[in-house]
């Protein structure tokens, strides 16, 4: 199973351009149209499980405007 992973966009950077949108090799991002940024954009968001956490869309934002967490699995570990 791939590993997980939860993306955060900071809507004060993002100004809707679609790279990220466009890079995803999961397809899990879109522009959420029901929703203008301050600045008058529709922000980047999660549209569907199965991110990864690859950090691809965090890599050509050219604003800087995400953050990837990778979702530890397995973690647990036993006590004595
Ligand atoms: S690449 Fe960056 S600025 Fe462009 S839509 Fe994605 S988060 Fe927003
Ligand atoms: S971390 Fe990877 S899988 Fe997750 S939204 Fe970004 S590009 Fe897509």
């Amino acid at each position: 199973m791939p590993p997980k992973g939860r993306v955060v966009v900071s809507e004060i950077y993002c100004k809707g351009c679609e790279l990220c949108v466009n890079a995803c090799p999961q397809s899990v991002l879109g522009l959420d149209h029901e929703h203008l940024t301050a600045k008058g954009y529709h922000p980047a968001v999660l549209i569907a499980e199965g991110c990864t956490g690859c950090g691809i869309c965090a890599v050509v934002c050219p604003d800087a405007a995400i953050t990837v967490y990778r979702i530890r699995t397995g973690a647990t570990r036993e006590l004595d």
